[in-house]
């Protein structure tokens, strides 16, 4: 008898995390480098003391408050007309996507995502007991439309999840490849996952755009990354009322916390301040890849806050020596790729100068043998 008697597909996995190590320059899990200012911190810390003074009383189940403050905030970062009932929010955008499986895959129904893609979706499907099927994308990370529509066609998914921008290539995706998704899968429901949209170059548009077109479309976010709140634990979507109605089926009791929703209304009210870095890390981001380029490397062009780059014939050799150097950044994605987040100028400039340094030993080392 194996103990503890843990259900035959989760026996002898390894529970998903980056390494969590305490190196000078971390630039690893896509944060946004800047802290709240002392003024944000002020009032997030009054408001979870005024919701203190009620913490024996559960919170409001449906978040009210914090549903219209989204509802508002996306309305000018790329959606329009969206209202509080169009919204819906979990503790980060990995429970929305849990919960949307729960309500929309589950046994005998198909989740489907087109790989290199972010690596928690098939951990979804497999708690939900979801049939996981991963299609691929273009030698260069571009979508490819046909054979998405070959596989949709022959899994009929009930469920696609796709990152736009892209984990880890930082690859966004057109309106019309939305807009062809959502009609070719009528019985189904399309989740754009825009974790990092906020950080889109000029002329790259949101997918909130297309929410008044396609009813069977959802649009997720996140606080976690350009909002600078990775610590809150805030994810959310847009969709149309009837997605979010269902959600509620699935979602535990009470599941955003009184203390979570006080911390995000309070943040809602600094949403400037906290997304005030993001022009200067979209400009570090195009920079850092002009850079990598100007060095030989191969580089995905980039929307979100890192950058994919390459190829390396030992990745790991790399990313150890930079680690070695204080530098921690991602092993991810296809073989002979790394992945670094746009950190400060500061963080960058060590990041590079550990890039040359250990590229450089490297090379002295295979002409010595
Ligand atoms: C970081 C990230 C998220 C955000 O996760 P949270 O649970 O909101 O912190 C979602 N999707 C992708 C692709 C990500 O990279």
């Amino acid at each position: 008898m194996t103990f503890p008697p843990l259900r035959e597909e989760l026996r002898g996995v390894e529970p998903y995390g980056a390494p969590q190590l305490d190196v000078p320059v971390q630039l690893n899990v896509n944060e946004n480098p800047y802290g709240p200012s002392a003024e944000t911190v002020a009032d997030i810390a009054a408001a979870v003391a005024a919701a203190a003074t009620t913490l024996n009383r559960y919170p409001d189940r449906e978040f009210t408050e914090l549903r219209e403050g989204l509802a508002a905030y996306l309305n000018g970062s790329g959606g329009s007309g969206l209202s509080a009932d169009q919204i819906w929010a979990a503790n980060g955008s990995n429970e929305i996507m849990l919960q949307v499986l729960q309500a929309f895959g589950g046994p005998g129904r198909t989740a489907v995502s087109f790989a290199p893609t972010y690596s928690m979706y098939p951990e979804y499907a497999r708690d939900t007991s979801t049939t996981w099927v991963a299609g691929r994308r273009h030698e260069d990370f571009s979508f490819d439309l046909d054979h998405a529509a070959a596989l949709i066609a022959e899994h009929a998914p009930a469920v696609v999840l796709l990152p736009s921008p892209n984990n880890p290539t930082g690859t966004a995706l057109p309106h019309e490849v939305i807009g062809k998704l959502c009609d070719l899968l009528p019985g189904g429901i399309v989740v754009i996952d825009e974790a990092y949209g906020e950080f889109r170059r000029e002329g790259v548009p949101s997918a909130l755009e297309l929410l008044p077109s396609y009813r069977n479309l959802v649009v997720t976010r996140t606080m976690s990354k350009a909002f600078a709140l990775a610590g809150a634990r805030l994810g959310y979507l847009a969709a149309a009322p009837e997605i979010c109605d269902a959600l509620r089926v699935v979602r535990l009791p009470y599941h955003l916390s009184a203390v979570t929703q006080a911390t995000a209304n309070a943040a809602l009210r600094h949403a400037d301040e906290l997304l005030a870095k993001v022009a200067e890390l979209r400009a570090e981001r195009d920079s850092t890849v002009e850079w990598l380029r100007a060095q030989g490397h191969a580089v995905a062009d980039s929307d979100a806050n890192f950058c994919l780059f390459g190829l390396f014939e030992d990745r790991h050799a790399v990313w150890q020596g930079l680690l070695d150097r204080g530098v921690l950044i991602r092993e991810t994605g296809p073989d002979g790729w790394l992945r670094v987040s746009i950190g400060t100028a500061a963080e960058m400039m060590a990041f590079k100068d550990a890039l040359t340094e250990t590229l450089t030993v490297m090379r002295k080392e295979t002409e010595l043998t």
